[in-house]
């Protein structure tokens, strides 16, 4: 069994660049490069998809057959909808970020040309000591809008800065990293999965170790808009999607925990793999939870709705208040980890 205590340092180190590298579904240069510079490091043959999807092959022991493992590098984000009378900035969501929780969220504008602003999400009655509706109106795309630093009174200020319609605006994830081990930043979902196959092939290249067989790790970048996964590269035996696993009401899993899906909002997973699974994480004494996911999807789901005949499952860390400020502690990246070296037979 793998020793992934000793990468502590190694793992929050490259979560925390992954997370600072701003990645909304289908802006992927940015962080693509980032993958592909740890892939030239560690030995893994880097190419990116047409679609702007990372795939990393590693040979085995055996080359007679190839798994796939799959993350996404993708995060919730938001576009600029319009530019406002008064010079601010009405938008839309990229894919499901939590709308209360932006209040007063420190965001940056990047224009099509590149150059970048900062702002700051906030309630069209942002004052207390003015709107009677401050602490009540509700937290929507309607009713909220991004305050830019810089001098506008009009949207021909605006406009004269290169901003338009349809510019990212990335949220800022503000990462920490606490002594008691515990990782809280937004996008946890899903780049903590990214960081720990990263983190997988650092103890592979350093310890000499060879997985049983050929794999290929899928990172995409369309997965918080459904169709991550919708391709996956060619001739693979079985897909582990490696995502968030859930936390909260009747669901067993904890932030120390690897999460295993049997069922999320779209149904069940492969039952063998599945099964193996469990097995797997029960036989080497990690600790795990199994779980229905019950307002979730991944790319599994995606991979499945394109037609791939792939056997799939999902696993992940266990990940507090997702969408919104998340939190994970390294015990279930550890966790993750373990039972990702245990399917690659490692
Ligand atoms: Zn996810």
């Amino acid at each position: 069994m793998i020793n992934v205590e000793e990468y502590k340092d190694y793992y929050f180190s490259v979560v925390t660049e992954l997370l600072r590298c701003p990645s909304p579904s289908g802006y992927y240069r940015e962080i693509a490069k980032v993958v592909e510079g740890y892939a030239k490091e560690l030995g893994a043959a880097f190419r990116l998809t047409a679609k702007g999807c990372m795939v990393l092959s590693v040979k085995g022991k055996d080359s007679s057959k190839k798994l796939g493992l799959s993350a996404h590098a993708d995060t919730l984000g938001a576009m600029i909808r319009g530019i406002l009378p008064d010079g601010q900035l009405s938008f839309t969501k990229v894919g499901g970020p939590q709308l209360p929780t932006l209040d007063g969220e420190y965001c940056t504008v990047m224009t099509r040309s590149g150059k970048r602003y900062t702002g700051t999400f906030l309630s069209k009655s942002p004052s207390s000591h003015v709107y009677s509706d401050s602490a009540t109106r509700p937290r929507d795309d309607g009713n909220m809008y991004v305050r830019l630093d810089e001098v506008v009174a009009s949207a021909d200020d605006v406009r004269k800065l290169g901003i338009e319609s349809g510019d990212y605006i990335f949220i800022d994830p503000k990462t920490t990293v606490t002594e008691s081990g515990f990782l809280k930043s937004r996008f946890i979902d899903d780049k903590a999965s990214v960081a720990c196959f990263i983190t997988l092939l650092k103890i592979m290249k350093d310890k000499g170790l060879k997985a049983a067989h050929d794999f290929d790790m899928l990172i995409t970048v369309y997965e918080e808009v459904g169709h991550g996964a919708a391709y996956v590269p060619e001739g693979l035996a079985s897909m582990l999607a490696v995502d968030m696993g859930c936390i909260g009401s009747d669901l067993n899993c904890t932030e120390h925990d690897v999460s295993i899906c049997a069922k999320d909002g779209h149904g069940p997973y492969d039952y063998e793999l599945t099964t193996k699974l469990i097995n797997l994480a029960k036989e080497n004494n990690l600790s795990y939870a199994v779980d229905i996911y019950p307002y979730y999807g991944s790319d599994i789901g995606a991979m499945w709705t394109a037609g791939h005949d792939v056997p799939g499952a999902l696993i992940g860390t266990g990940v507090h208040a997702s969408h919104g400020m998340e939190r994970t502690h390294f015990d279930g990246i550890k966790n993750t980890i373990a039972l990702v070296s245990l399917y690659l037979g490692i």
